[in-house]
Protein backbone atom coordinates (compact mmCIF):
# COMPACT_ATOMS: atom_id res chain seq x y z
CA UNK A 1 0.00 0.00 0.00
CA UNK A 2 1.04 3.13 -0.84
CA UNK A 3 1.56 5.77 1.60
CA UNK A 4 -0.74 7.61 2.72
CA UNK A 5 1.18 11.31 3.18
CA UNK A 6 2.29 11.09 -0.47
CA UNK A 7 0.07 14.38 -2.31
CA UNK A 8 -1.96 12.47 -5.06
CA UNK A 9 -3.72 13.90 -8.36
CA UNK A 10 -6.29 12.20 -10.43
CA UNK A 11 -8.90 13.45 -12.94
CA UNK A 12 -11.55 13.82 -11.12
CA UNK A 13 -14.76 13.49 -13.87
CA UNK A 14 -15.38 11.12 -16.07
CA UNK A 15 -12.93 9.82 -19.37
CA UNK A 16 -14.42 11.01 -22.02
CA UNK A 17 -16.18 14.37 -23.95
CA UNK A 18 -17.86 16.82 -21.40
CA UNK A 19 -18.30 20.81 -20.97
CA UNK A 20 -15.71 20.32 -18.35
CA UNK A 21 -13.29 18.13 -16.78
CA UNK A 22 -11.53 18.20 -13.45
CA UNK A 23 -8.16 17.49 -12.05
CA UNK A 24 -7.79 17.30 -8.58
CA UNK A 25 -4.64 17.07 -5.84
CA UNK A 26 -4.91 16.62 -2.54
CA UNK A 27 -1.60 16.27 -0.08
CA UNK A 28 -0.22 18.10 2.94
CA UNK A 29 1.37 20.94 0.66
CA UNK A 30 0.85 21.71 -2.65
CA UNK A 31 2.73 25.53 -2.58
CA UNK A 32 5.30 24.16 -5.28
CA UNK A 33 3.23 22.17 -7.42
CA UNK A 34 0.88 25.68 -7.62
CA UNK A 35 3.33 28.06 -8.58
CA UNK A 36 4.60 25.40 -11.37
CA UNK A 37 1.33 24.77 -12.37
CA UNK A 38 -0.59 28.45 -12.63
CA UNK A 39 3.02 30.59 -12.80
CA UNK A 40 3.84 32.71 -9.67
CA UNK A 41 1.01 35.71 -10.42
CA UNK A 42 -1.35 33.16 -10.33
CA UNK A 43 -0.79 31.06 -7.46
CA UNK A 44 0.20 34.10 -5.43
CA UNK A 45 -3.47 35.32 -6.21
CA UNK A 46 -5.34 32.51 -5.40
CA UNK A 47 -7.34 32.39 -2.23
CA UNK A 48 -9.07 29.69 -0.59
CA UNK A 49 -12.53 28.28 -2.31
CA UNK A 50 -12.40 31.21 -4.52
CA UNK A 51 -12.46 30.58 -7.90
CA UNK A 52 -9.74 32.11 -9.94
CA UNK A 53 -9.38 32.05 -13.95
CA UNK A 54 -6.28 30.19 -14.80
CA UNK A 55 -3.98 29.07 -17.13
CA UNK A 56 -2.73 25.79 -16.96
CA UNK A 57 1.20 25.69 -17.37
CA UNK A 58 3.33 23.12 -19.43
CA UNK A 59 7.13 22.99 -18.37
CA UNK A 60 8.17 25.48 -20.76
CA UNK A 61 5.55 27.94 -19.45
CA UNK A 62 2.68 27.17 -22.58
CA UNK A 63 -0.95 26.71 -21.39
CA UNK A 64 -2.04 23.50 -21.58
CA UNK A 65 -5.42 24.59 -20.91
CA UNK A 66 -7.33 27.90 -19.23
CA UNK A 67 -9.64 27.34 -16.58
CA UNK A 68 -10.70 27.89 -12.84
CA UNK A 69 -8.35 27.01 -10.12
CA UNK A 70 -10.04 26.30 -6.91
CA UNK A 71 -8.23 25.85 -3.69
CA UNK A 72 -9.44 24.18 -0.32
CA UNK A 73 -6.84 24.83 2.29
CA UNK A 74 -5.85 22.51 5.49
CA UNK A 75 -8.29 20.96 6.98
CA UNK A 76 -11.85 22.69 5.22
CA UNK A 77 -11.69 20.60 2.43
CA UNK A 78 -12.42 16.83 1.29
CA UNK A 79 -10.07 15.12 2.06
CA UNK A 80 -8.97 17.34 5.22
CA UNK A 81 -5.99 18.39 3.45
CA UNK A 82 -4.95 21.27 0.72
CA UNK A 83 -6.66 20.22 -1.64
CA UNK A 84 -6.52 22.12 -5.58
CA UNK A 85 -9.04 21.36 -8.18
CA UNK A 86 -8.03 22.38 -11.79
CA UNK A 87 -11.67 22.61 -13.42
CA UNK A 88 -10.69 22.58 -17.39
CA UNK A 89 -12.23 21.50 -20.90
CA UNK A 90 -13.63 17.98 -20.41
CA UNK A 91 -11.53 16.27 -23.36
CA UNK A 92 -10.21 13.43 -22.60
CA UNK A 93 -6.48 13.86 -24.27
CA UNK A 94 -6.25 17.54 -22.58
CA UNK A 95 -6.99 15.87 -18.94
CA UNK A 96 -4.75 13.55 -19.41
CA UNK A 97 -2.16 15.92 -20.82
CA UNK A 98 -3.14 17.73 -17.74
CA UNK A 99 -2.45 14.86 -15.33
CA UNK A 100 0.97 14.37 -16.86
CA UNK A 101 1.86 17.50 -16.06
CA UNK A 102 0.59 17.93 -12.36
CA UNK A 103 2.60 14.44 -11.94
CA UNK A 104 5.94 15.85 -13.99
CA UNK A 105 5.74 19.43 -11.69
CA UNK A 106 4.78 17.65 -8.53
CA UNK A 107 7.83 14.87 -8.86
CA UNK A 108 10.10 16.73 -6.54
CA UNK A 109 7.53 16.32 -3.90
CA UNK A 110 6.18 12.83 -4.40
CA UNK A 111 3.40 13.50 -6.18
CA UNK A 112 1.57 10.57 -7.35
CA UNK A 113 -1.26 9.29 -9.82
CA UNK A 114 -4.31 8.46 -6.32
CA UNK A 115 -5.73 4.98 -6.30
CA UNK A 116 -9.41 4.35 -6.26
CA UNK A 117 -10.90 5.51 -3.56
CA UNK A 118 -7.72 7.22 -1.76
CA UNK A 119 -9.16 11.10 -1.54
CA UNK A 120 -12.27 9.56 0.11
CA UNK A 121 -10.14 6.95 2.53
CA UNK A 122 -7.77 10.16 3.33
CA UNK A 123 -11.44 12.01 3.98
CA UNK A 124 -11.69 8.86 6.46
CA UNK A 125 -8.33 8.73 7.57
CA UNK A 126 -8.57 12.64 8.58
CA UNK A 127 -12.19 12.20 10.20
CA UNK A 128 -14.33 14.09 7.89
CA UNK A 129 -16.27 11.01 7.02
CA UNK A 130 -16.68 8.00 9.39
CA UNK A 131 -16.31 4.50 7.85
CA UNK A 132 -19.74 4.18 7.02
CA UNK A 133 -20.05 7.39 5.32
CA UNK A 134 -17.10 6.85 3.12
CA UNK A 135 -19.11 3.82 2.04
CA UNK A 136 -22.07 5.63 1.44
CA UNK A 137 -20.06 8.06 -1.13
CA UNK A 138 -18.98 4.75 -3.02
CA UNK A 139 -22.78 3.63 -2.77
CA UNK A 140 -24.46 6.60 -3.93
CA UNK A 141 -22.03 6.97 -7.01
CA UNK A 142 -23.05 3.50 -7.91
CA UNK A 143 -27.07 3.36 -7.01
CA UNK A 144 -29.19 1.82 -9.91
CA UNK A 145 -32.56 3.15 -8.27
CA UNK A 146 -33.74 6.62 -7.22
CA UNK A 147 -34.32 4.65 -3.84
CA UNK A 148 -31.13 3.52 -3.48
CA UNK A 149 -29.27 6.97 -4.01
CA UNK A 150 -31.82 8.99 -1.49
CA UNK A 151 -30.79 6.17 0.75
CA UNK A 152 -27.04 6.45 0.18
CA UNK A 153 -26.97 10.48 0.35
CA UNK A 154 -29.24 9.62 3.77
CA UNK A 155 -26.20 7.53 4.99
CA UNK A 156 -24.00 10.16 3.52
CA UNK A 157 -25.32 12.81 5.75
CA UNK A 158 -24.54 10.59 8.75
CA UNK A 159 -28.00 9.86 9.48
CA UNK A 160 -27.13 5.97 9.40
CA UNK A 161 -23.77 6.67 11.57
CA UNK A 162 -25.75 8.84 13.96
CA UNK A 163 -28.24 5.71 14.63
CA UNK A 164 -24.91 3.42 15.45
CA UNK A 165 -23.38 6.16 17.39
CA UNK A 166 -26.38 6.79 19.99
CA UNK A 167 -26.48 3.19 20.38
CA UNK A 168 -23.05 2.85 21.20
CA UNK A 169 -23.43 6.05 23.36
CA UNK A 170 -26.31 3.88 25.54
CA UNK A 171 -24.13 0.76 25.48
CA UNK A 172 -21.32 3.17 26.76
CA UNK A 173 -23.65 4.90 29.55
CA UNK A 174 -24.53 1.29 30.37
CA UNK A 175 -21.67 -0.13 30.92
CA UNK A 176 -20.16 2.72 32.70
CA UNK A 177 -22.53 2.34 35.43
CA UNK A 178 -21.37 -1.48 35.59
CA UNK A 179 -18.05 -0.72 35.67
CA UNK A 180 -18.80 1.79 39.03
CA UNK A 181 -19.92 -0.85 40.60
CA UNK A 182 -17.31 -3.09 39.80
CA UNK A 183 -14.59 -0.24 40.93
CA UNK A 184 -16.83 0.40 44.40
CA UNK A 185 -18.22 -3.38 45.62
CA UNK A 186 -18.40 -2.12 49.21
CA UNK A 187 -21.39 0.03 48.15
CA UNK A 188 -23.49 -3.08 47.22
CA UNK A 189 -25.76 -1.77 45.71
CA UNK A 190 -27.78 -4.12 43.53
CA UNK A 191 -27.13 -2.90 40.18
CA UNK A 192 -29.46 -4.33 38.24
CA UNK A 193 -32.82 -3.66 40.22
CA UNK A 194 -30.99 0.09 41.53
CA UNK A 195 -29.80 1.43 37.56
CA UNK A 196 -32.93 -0.42 35.91
CA UNK A 197 -29.91 -1.99 33.69
CA UNK A 198 -32.84 -4.48 32.55
CA UNK A 199 -34.81 -2.30 31.09
CA UNK A 200 -31.80 -0.07 29.30
CA UNK A 201 -30.84 -2.70 28.19
CA UNK A 202 -34.35 -3.58 26.34
CA UNK A 203 -34.72 -0.49 24.83
CA UNK A 204 -30.90 -0.69 23.55
CA UNK A 205 -32.44 -3.97 22.21
CA UNK A 206 -35.65 -2.76 20.35
CA UNK A 207 -33.28 0.10 18.73
CA UNK A 208 -30.64 -2.22 17.67
CA UNK A 209 -33.46 -4.63 15.87
CA UNK A 210 -34.92 -1.61 14.09
CA UNK A 211 -32.08 -0.77 13.19
CA UNK A 212 -31.24 -3.83 11.79
CA UNK A 213 -34.62 -4.11 9.69
CA UNK A 214 -33.96 -0.61 8.27
CA UNK A 215 -30.16 -1.90 7.24
CA UNK A 216 -31.80 -5.00 5.98
CA UNK A 217 -34.00 -3.01 3.94
CA UNK A 218 -31.38 -0.86 2.48
CA UNK A 219 -28.72 -4.18 1.69
CA UNK A 220 -31.89 -5.24 -0.84
CA UNK A 221 -31.48 -1.65 -2.07
CA UNK A 222 -27.97 -2.04 -2.79
CA UNK A 223 -27.51 -5.47 -3.74
CA UNK A 224 -31.15 -5.80 -5.14
CA UNK A 225 -33.78 -9.01 -4.63
CA UNK A 226 -32.55 -11.90 -6.57
CA UNK A 227 -35.61 -13.39 -8.71
CA UNK A 228 -35.61 -16.72 -10.59
CA UNK A 229 -37.80 -16.53 -13.02
CA UNK A 230 -39.46 -20.14 -14.58
CA UNK A 231 -41.25 -20.68 -17.21
CA UNK A 232 -41.99 -22.57 -20.38
CA UNK A 233 -41.21 -20.84 -23.41
CA UNK A 234 -44.40 -18.51 -24.50
CA UNK A 235 -45.75 -18.21 -21.02
CA UNK A 236 -45.26 -14.48 -20.42
CA UNK A 237 -41.76 -14.02 -19.29
CA UNK A 238 -40.62 -11.56 -21.20
CA UNK A 239 -43.68 -10.00 -21.38
CA UNK A 240 -44.15 -9.76 -17.62
CA UNK A 241 -40.89 -8.41 -16.87
CA UNK A 242 -41.98 -5.05 -19.51
CA UNK A 243 -44.95 -5.27 -17.25
CA UNK A 244 -43.01 -5.06 -13.89
CA UNK A 245 -40.47 -2.63 -15.14
CA UNK A 246 -43.27 -0.09 -15.82
CA UNK A 247 -42.89 2.79 -18.45
CA UNK A 248 -40.75 5.00 -15.23
CA UNK A 249 -38.01 3.28 -16.60
CA UNK A 250 -36.87 1.62 -19.34
CA UNK A 251 -34.84 -0.81 -18.69
CA UNK A 252 -34.18 -4.46 -19.16
CA UNK A 253 -30.69 -3.62 -18.75
CA UNK A 254 -28.61 -7.29 -19.71
CA UNK A 255 -25.24 -8.06 -17.88
CA UNK A 256 -22.54 -7.77 -20.29
CA UNK A 257 -21.49 -10.81 -21.43
CA UNK A 258 -22.30 -13.07 -24.95
CA UNK A 259 -26.07 -13.85 -25.88
CA UNK A 260 -25.46 -17.13 -23.47
CA UNK A 261 -24.53 -15.26 -20.56
CA UNK A 262 -27.60 -13.20 -20.31
CA UNK A 263 -28.58 -14.73 -17.39
CA UNK A 264 -29.47 -11.85 -15.05
CA UNK A 265 -31.47 -8.82 -15.70
CA UNK A 266 -31.89 -5.67 -13.17
CA UNK A 267 -35.69 -4.24 -13.71
CA UNK A 268 -36.17 -1.60 -10.92
CA UNK A 269 -39.70 -2.03 -9.33
CA UNK A 270 -40.94 0.73 -7.17
CA UNK A 271 -37.48 1.48 -5.89
CA UNK A 272 -36.14 -1.83 -5.38
CA UNK A 273 -33.91 -3.38 -8.26
CA UNK A 274 -34.41 -6.66 -8.86
CA UNK A 275 -32.15 -9.24 -10.31
CA UNK A 276 -34.16 -11.19 -12.65
CA UNK A 277 -32.13 -14.99 -12.93
CA UNK A 278 -34.04 -16.38 -16.57
CA UNK A 279 -34.04 -20.04 -16.54
CA UNK A 280 -35.25 -20.22 -20.25
CA UNK A 281 -31.93 -21.95 -21.06
CA UNK A 282 -32.29 -24.56 -18.77
CA UNK A 283 -32.65 -27.77 -20.91
CA UNK A 284 -30.99 -31.51 -21.13
CA UNK A 285 -28.11 -30.46 -24.01
CA UNK A 286 -24.99 -32.08 -25.41
CA UNK A 287 -23.84 -28.58 -26.32
CA UNK A 288 -20.36 -28.30 -24.37
CA UNK A 289 -21.09 -24.54 -24.22
CA UNK A 290 -24.66 -24.49 -23.48
CA UNK A 291 -24.19 -27.01 -21.25
CA UNK A 292 -21.58 -24.16 -19.04
CA UNK A 293 -24.09 -21.50 -19.31
CA UNK A 294 -26.64 -23.84 -17.78
CA UNK A 295 -24.09 -24.60 -14.67
CA UNK A 296 -23.64 -20.71 -14.65
CA UNK A 297 -27.42 -20.35 -14.19
CA UNK A 298 -27.66 -23.31 -11.64
CA UNK A 299 -25.22 -21.44 -9.59
CA UNK A 300 -26.87 -18.30 -9.83
CA UNK A 301 -30.25 -19.71 -8.99
CA UNK A 302 -28.21 -20.44 -5.85
CA UNK A 303 -27.92 -16.66 -4.95
CA UNK A 304 -32.12 -16.65 -5.40
CA UNK A 305 -34.40 -14.76 -2.72
CA UNK A 306 -37.37 -15.57 -4.21
CA UNK A 307 -38.74 -18.21 -7.31
CA UNK A 308 -41.70 -16.84 -9.71
CA UNK A 309 -43.04 -19.70 -11.49
CA UNK A 310 -44.91 -18.06 -14.12
CA UNK A 311 -47.47 -20.64 -15.93
CA UNK A 312 -50.21 -19.83 -18.75
CA UNK A 313 -54.10 -19.47 -17.20
CA UNK A 314 -54.92 -21.47 -20.31
CA UNK A 315 -52.18 -24.26 -20.15
CA UNK A 316 -50.95 -26.45 -18.19
CA UNK A 317 -47.33 -26.06 -16.85
CA UNK A 318 -45.06 -27.62 -18.73
CA UNK A 319 -42.34 -27.40 -16.94
CA UNK A 320 -41.99 -29.51 -13.97
CA UNK A 321 -37.93 -30.81 -15.03
CA UNK A 322 -36.74 -27.04 -14.79
CA UNK A 323 -39.24 -26.22 -11.78
CA UNK A 324 -37.36 -29.18 -10.02
CA UNK A 325 -33.96 -28.25 -11.12
CA UNK A 326 -34.49 -25.17 -9.21
CA UNK A 327 -35.78 -26.48 -6.11
CA UNK A 328 -33.05 -28.81 -5.93
CA UNK A 329 -30.58 -25.51 -6.02
CA UNK A 330 -32.01 -23.08 -3.77
CA UNK A 331 -32.10 -22.07 -0.19
CA UNK A 332 -34.06 -23.84 2.56
CA UNK A 333 -36.12 -20.58 3.48
CA UNK A 334 -36.55 -19.36 -0.26
CA UNK A 335 -40.12 -18.46 -1.20
CA UNK A 336 -41.81 -20.06 -4.52
CA UNK A 337 -44.47 -17.78 -6.07
CA UNK A 338 -47.01 -18.84 -8.52
CA UNK A 339 -47.71 -16.17 -11.40
CA UNK A 340 -50.60 -17.38 -13.19
CA UNK A 341 -50.77 -15.07 -16.38
CA UNK A 342 -52.57 -14.30 -19.29
CA UNK A 343 -56.02 -14.38 -16.90
CA UNK A 344 -57.45 -12.08 -19.87
CA UNK A 345 -57.88 -14.84 -22.27
CA UNK A 346 -60.21 -16.87 -19.78
CA UNK A 347 -62.06 -13.38 -18.37
CA UNK A 348 -60.61 -13.99 -14.80
CA UNK A 349 -59.69 -11.48 -12.44
CA UNK A 350 -56.45 -9.97 -10.74
CA UNK A 351 -55.82 -11.40 -7.55
CA UNK A 352 -53.41 -13.02 -4.75
CA UNK A 353 -54.77 -16.60 -3.27
CA UNK A 354 -51.40 -17.28 -0.45
CA UNK A 355 -48.81 -18.24 -3.19
CA UNK A 356 -50.64 -17.61 -6.20
CA UNK A 357 -51.01 -14.54 -8.06
CA UNK A 358 -53.22 -14.32 -10.97
CA UNK A 359 -52.38 -11.51 -13.20
CA UNK A 360 -52.22 -10.49 -16.97
CA UNK A 361 -48.86 -9.24 -18.53
CA UNK A 362 -50.96 -8.16 -21.44
CA UNK A 363 -53.40 -5.16 -19.85
CA UNK A 364 -51.48 -4.90 -16.45
CA UNK A 365 -54.10 -6.05 -14.16
CA UNK A 366 -52.64 -7.82 -11.49
CA UNK A 367 -48.94 -6.36 -11.51
CA UNK A 368 -49.29 -4.37 -8.13
CA UNK A 369 -50.12 -6.96 -6.81
CA UNK A 370 -46.96 -8.85 -7.95
CA UNK A 371 -45.03 -5.81 -7.30
CA UNK A 372 -46.51 -5.90 -3.32
CA UNK A 373 -45.43 -9.60 -2.96
CA UNK A 374 -42.08 -8.90 -4.12
CA UNK A 375 -41.97 -5.56 -1.82
CA UNK A 376 -42.98 -8.20 1.26
CA UNK A 377 -40.40 -10.72 0.32
CA UNK A 378 -37.93 -8.04 0.53
CA UNK A 379 -39.07 -6.81 3.67
CA UNK A 380 -40.33 -3.60 2.82
CA UNK A 381 -43.80 -3.98 4.12
CA UNK A 382 -44.73 -0.31 4.07
CA UNK A 383 -44.90 2.17 0.83
CA UNK A 384 -42.42 4.60 2.59
CA UNK A 385 -39.78 3.47 -0.28
CA UNK A 386 -36.45 4.67 0.80
CA UNK A 387 -37.82 6.88 3.33
CA UNK A 388 -36.14 5.63 6.63
CA UNK A 389 -34.03 3.09 5.32
CA UNK A 390 -30.48 2.66 5.22
CA UNK A 391 -28.43 1.85 2.69
CA UNK A 392 -26.48 -1.14 4.27
CA UNK A 393 -23.52 -3.27 3.17
CA UNK A 394 -23.13 -6.76 3.88
CA UNK A 395 -20.19 -5.53 6.72
CA UNK A 396 -22.78 -3.52 8.12
CA UNK A 397 -25.64 -6.40 8.88
CA UNK A 398 -22.80 -8.80 9.95
CA UNK A 399 -21.53 -6.15 12.28
CA UNK A 400 -25.11 -5.26 13.57
CA UNK A 401 -26.07 -9.14 13.61
CA UNK A 402 -22.87 -9.82 15.93
CA UNK A 403 -23.97 -6.50 18.20
CA UNK A 404 -27.69 -7.95 18.17
CA UNK A 405 -26.15 -11.68 19.25
CA UNK A 406 -24.00 -10.35 21.98
CA UNK A 407 -26.92 -8.31 23.81
CA UNK A 408 -29.14 -11.15 23.52
CA UNK A 409 -26.60 -12.59 26.01
CA UNK A 410 -26.12 -9.88 27.85
CA UNK A 411 -30.04 -9.99 28.46
CA UNK A 412 -29.70 -13.67 29.77
CA UNK A 413 -26.69 -12.42 32.59
CA UNK A 414 -29.40 -10.01 33.45
CA UNK A 415 -31.90 -12.72 33.72
CA UNK A 416 -30.35 -14.53 36.63
CA UNK A 417 -32.13 -13.62 39.19
CA UNK A 418 -30.35 -14.63 42.34
CA UNK A 419 -26.54 -14.83 42.98
CA UNK A 420 -25.37 -12.31 40.71
CA UNK A 421 -22.08 -11.35 41.87
CA UNK A 422 -19.51 -9.30 40.79
CA UNK A 423 -18.71 -12.27 38.23
CA UNK A 424 -21.92 -12.15 36.59
CA UNK A 425 -21.83 -8.44 36.21
CA UNK A 426 -18.84 -8.45 34.32
CA UNK A 427 -19.75 -11.15 31.99
CA UNK A 428 -22.72 -9.09 31.35
CA UNK A 429 -20.21 -5.88 31.10
CA UNK A 430 -18.27 -8.15 28.68
CA UNK A 431 -21.14 -8.84 26.34
CA UNK A 432 -21.70 -4.66 26.17
CA UNK A 433 -18.57 -4.25 25.29
CA UNK A 434 -18.11 -6.58 22.73
CA UNK A 435 -21.42 -5.55 21.16
CA UNK A 436 -20.59 -1.60 21.23
CA UNK A 437 -17.51 -3.19 19.58
CA UNK A 438 -19.16 -4.50 16.45
CA UNK A 439 -21.10 -1.46 16.41
CA UNK A 440 -18.35 0.63 16.29
CA UNK A 441 -16.74 -1.36 13.38
CA UNK A 442 -19.46 0.05 11.40
CA UNK A 443 -18.14 3.57 11.55
CA UNK A 444 -14.79 2.95 12.39
CA UNK A 445 -15.02 4.56 16.13
CA UNK A 446 -14.99 3.09 19.03
CA UNK A 447 -11.74 2.56 20.67
CA UNK A 448 -11.09 1.71 24.81
CA UNK A 449 -9.60 5.38 24.97
CA UNK A 450 -13.22 6.35 24.18
CA UNK A 451 -14.65 4.06 27.06
CA UNK A 452 -12.15 5.08 29.10
CA UNK A 453 -12.80 9.11 28.11
CA UNK A 454 -16.62 8.48 28.99
CA UNK A 455 -15.84 6.90 32.65
CA UNK A 456 -13.57 9.49 33.53
CA UNK A 457 -15.85 12.28 32.14
CA UNK A 458 -18.87 11.09 34.47
CA UNK A 459 -17.29 10.05 37.80
CA UNK A 460 -15.27 11.22 40.37
CA UNK A 461 -12.64 8.81 40.54
CA UNK A 462 -10.60 10.72 43.31
CA UNK A 463 -13.13 10.54 45.81
P1 LIG B 1 -41.92 -15.77 -23.06
O1 LIG B 1 -41.51 -16.68 -24.16
O2 LIG B 1 -42.23 -16.54 -21.84
O3 LIG B 1 -40.95 -14.66 -22.82
O4 LIG B 1 -43.31 -15.12 -23.51
P2 LIG B 1 -43.60 -13.70 -24.15
O5 LIG B 1 -43.57 -12.64 -23.14
O6 LIG B 1 -42.79 -13.52 -25.36
O7 LIG B 1 -45.15 -13.90 -24.54
C1 LIG B 1 -45.55 -14.94 -25.42
C2 LIG B 1 -46.88 -14.50 -26.08
O8 LIG B 1 -47.89 -14.43 -25.08
C3 LIG B 1 -46.79 -13.13 -26.71
O9 LIG B 1 -47.52 -13.18 -27.89
C4 LIG B 1 -47.47 -12.24 -25.69
O10 LIG B 1 -48.07 -11.12 -26.29
C5 LIG B 1 -48.49 -13.15 -25.10
N1 LIG B 1 -48.85 -12.77 -23.75
C6 LIG B 1 -48.01 -12.56 -22.71
N2 LIG B 1 -48.70 -12.23 -21.59
C7 LIG B 1 -50.02 -12.24 -21.94
C8 LIG B 1 -51.23 -12.00 -21.22
O11 LIG B 1 -51.26 -11.69 -20.02
N3 LIG B 1 -52.38 -12.12 -21.92
C9 LIG B 1 -52.41 -12.46 -23.24
N4 LIG B 1 -53.56 -12.53 -23.83
N5 LIG B 1 -51.28 -12.69 -23.93
C10 LIG B 1 -50.10 -12.60 -23.30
Amino acid sequence: MASDSDPIVAIATPIGRGGIGIVRMSGADLSALVGALLGMAVAGRLRPRHATRARFLDASGEPIDEGIALLFAAPHSYTGETVLELQGHGGPLVMQLLLARCVEAGRDSGLRVAEPGEFTRRAFLNDRLDLAQAEAVADLIDASTAAAARSASRSLTGVFSQAVHGLINALIELRTLVEATLDFPEEEIDFLEASSARARLAAIRAQLDSLLHKAQQGAVLREGLNVVLVGAPNVGKSSLLNALAGEEVAIVTAVPGTTRDRIRQAIDVSGIPLNVIDTAGLRDTDDEVERIGIERTLAEIETADVVLHLVDATQPASDAGVLARVRARIGQDVPLLTVVNKIDLRGDRARVEGDRIFLSALNGAGIDGLRAELRRVAGWESESTGETVFLARERHLHALIRARDHLALAAERADIEHGYGNAQLELFAEELRLAGNFLGEITGAITADDLLGRIFSRFCIGK
